[in-house]
């Protein structure tokens, strides 16, 4: 598995373009081929290894998320496959049509093969999007969720080809196993793709009866996957290779798994801090005082309110917010101070406040200049 950042493997720096990517890629490409180092493990690993980097930095969702994980979250969180060992030889050869367009493979390679076109056309499937929902308290901590959804697997009855033996194929007649079919107009020849095979050239007469000549079969998965401790509302989790079944033998599209939080009744989330209200006494923020408070993990954390503490005061406790997904380190924990004010009061606290009224006078210090006047002291 892959341990190197993509941007070092290609060599290209983190604002290269893609086409220097396109470029870095076809390079290393072109070094590392198996045909030109034949049985080198290591310039297999290379070469996929490079493959790898491509597909990810020249996927402008992919490439997004990449820069926003960071290389080793980005690995952790794609998971069920992920990494070099996902793309097999086959995969990465595939995209080589969109690397190289329109030069001759053979001429690059220095005279290796054109493979010839044998069967269907394989195909890529689908990316698949499922959305989970989690609480606060579990983007907090992290968690393993269990998932479960239909996509279409790769039918094992056909090997995922759709037929069974090459007998089971013939070469459609209509195009002569061309896959098109040219027609005159006017002085052009123009080229279609072909109606009756759908410009695969081949016809399936003996389908498999599993699949029906599909090759692939809508099933129902369940994994667990892990989510990352502070992962953030709206987040996609890509795991490689969990979409969609490729067509005739094609790579596997992804899943992405879409986070969903649900609101906690005491804490929300700003940036990477963990904000919370706490309602002390008019006693306790014009004294200070020393309590203990339960974290949303449910560990107890003592916070020092200071003497004459304001009311929507901030009071930050470091590094007991989110674990930060960008960068390193953890936001903070935020109390927000409120006071609590009571609907009623037994006549003896009411006595007492009467009586701490009458002490303090009746325009504070800070009303000075915005009350004028005071019609009524109190509505009793
Ligand atoms: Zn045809
Ligand atoms: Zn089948």
């Amino acid at each position: 598995m892959a341990k190197r950042n993509y941007y070092d493997v290609l060599g290209v720096n983190k604002s290269a373009s893609i086409d220097e990517i396109k470029k870095s890629y076809r390079k290393l490409a072109m070094k590392y081929h198996p045909d030109r180092n034949p049985d080198n493990k290591e310039a297999e690993e290379m070469f996929k290894e490079a493959a790898e980097a491509y597909e990810i930095l020249s996927d402008e969702k992919k490439r997004a998320q990449y820069d926003q994980f960071g290389h080793e979250n980005y690995q952790n969180m794609n998971q069920g496959g992920a990494g070099a060992h996902h793309m097999n030889m086959d995969d990465i050869f595939k995209n080589f049509g969109d690397i190289f367009g329109g030069m001759d493979l053979g001429d690059i390679f220095g005279g290796a093969p054109k493979r010839k076109k044998t069967g269907p056309t394989a195909q890529r499937g689908h990316d698949v999007i499922h959305d989970i929902s989690i609480t606060l308290q579990e983007a907090y901590l992290g968690a393993k969720k269990e998932i479960g959804f239909y996509h279409a697997f790769a039918c094992t009855e056909c090997n995922h080809q759709g037929y069974k033996n090459k007998g089971d194929l013939i070469i459609c007649t209509q195009c002569k196993g061309m896959g098109q079919v040219r027609y005159q107009q006017g002085f052009f020849s123009v080229a279609q793709p072909c109606y009756t095979c759908q410009g695969q050239g081949f016809i399936i007469k003996n389908p498999c009866p599993s699949c029906k000549g599909q090759s692939r079969k809508q099933e129902f998965d369940r994994f667990s996957i892990n989510i990352p401790a502070g992962i953030f509302d709206g987040a996609e989790l890509r795991v490689a290779g969990k979409g969609d079944a490729g067509l005739h033998g094609g790579t596997a599209g992804d899943l992405y798994v879409k986070i969903r939080i649900t609101p906690h009744k005491r804490f929300h989330r700003e940036e990477d801090d963990l904000v919370s209200s706490l309602i002390l006494t008019y006693p306790q923020l014009v004294f200070g005082s020393q309590i203990e408070i339960e974290n949303i993990d449910g560990t107890k954390i003592a916070v020092k309110i200071p003497k004459g503490c304001p009311v929507a005061e901030r009071i930050i406790i470091p590094g007991k917010g989110f674990t930060k997904l960008k960068g390193k380190g953890t936001g903070n924990l935020v109390i927000i101070t409120q006071c609590h004010i009571p609907k009623k009061l037994t006549s003896d606290q009411k006595e007492s406040l009467d009586d701490y009224a009458s002490k303090i006078g009746d325009i504070p210090s800070d009303g000075e200049g915005f009350i004028s006047s005071i019609f009524k002291k109190f509505l009793g």
